[in-house]
């Protein structure tokens, strides 16, 4: 049985003083068997990493981080620095670092090489638009996503990664997958990775992202191969989030 995971990604969201908030209510958490990961911009990491060291229930993830180990990079923040914060996760290929910041297959499959080598936990964010959506290439483009990392990594690897299915046209959309579609491509990831290892396949983690809300993650957990949450928008409000988590279990 897979543990669930209920993830926040606050996005480019916040304020020193509306951080210090939100993790005193996410501080509020009661006893649950999923993992309840936190991620805020770069410069929050250190705050939010003493704000919840004492307590021990949340996990702290990063929104990204660069390929190139160190050097002259300008304005890049490595691996090994995100290790310095406690960062147990990080977020990788995001469709809005792909879409906005050009990250390409095979940039996503470096970063998730690099995050491994650091000992960080890669979050592999993969999905289809709208257009491929509607040109039936939903589950082409999701393979071809996962192929790159394979093919840098290899399949043993995904025992350490976790993937986040989000179609492009639900992020902030407010246009939710339904519970069934995510779980249809859900299942379609899993047999892709079981034809190249069963154990893995069984073993990986494949969390749904776009749109959710408190109102429809219950009915979202109940699908045999969702196995959390990747949370942008509601994850800004302690409350709704918390009531994400409750519904995991
Ligand atoms: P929303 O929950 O705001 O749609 O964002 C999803 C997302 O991109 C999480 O990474």
């Amino acid at each position: 049985i897979r543990q669930k995971i209920v993830a926040g990604n606050w996005k480019m969201n916040g304020s020193e003083a509306s951080i210090s908030d939100l993790v005193s209510g996410l501080l509020e958490i009661s006893e649950s068997s999923a993992e309840v990961v936190v991620t805020p911009p770069f410069p929050y990491l250190s705050q939010v990493a003493e704000l919840i060291a004492p307590r021990n229930e949340l996990v702290l993830a990063a929104q990204n981080l660069s390929q190139y180990e160190k050097g002259a990079y300008t304005g890049e923040v490595s691996a090994a620095m995100l290790t310095d914060f406690k960062v147990t996760y990080v977020l990788i290929g995001h469709s809005e670092r792909r879409s906005l910041y050009g990250e390409t297959d095979e940039v996503v499959a470096e970063k998730v090489k690099v995050a491994l080598s650091a000992g960080l936990k890669p979050i592999l964010c993969i999905g289809e638009t709208l257009e491929e959506r509607e040109a039936e290439q939903t589950l082409l483009v999701c393979e071809r996503q996962v192929a790159a990392v394979i093919d840098a990594v290899g399949i043993q690897a995904f025992e350490n990664i976790v993937i986040a299915y989000e179609p492009v046209w639900a992020i902030g959309t407010g246009l939710s997958a339904s519970a069934q579609q995510a779980q249809d491509v859900h299942q379609a990831i899993r047999a892709n990775l079981a034809s190249l290892s069963t154990p893995v396949s069984e073993k990986v983690q494949i969390l749904y992202g776009g749109s959710v809300k408190a109102s429809t993650s219950a009915e979202l957990f109940t699908m045999p191969d969702v196995d959390g949450a990747l949370v942008g928008g509601a994850s800004l409000d302690a409350k709704e989030f918390l009531d994400i988590v409750k519904a995991a279990g």
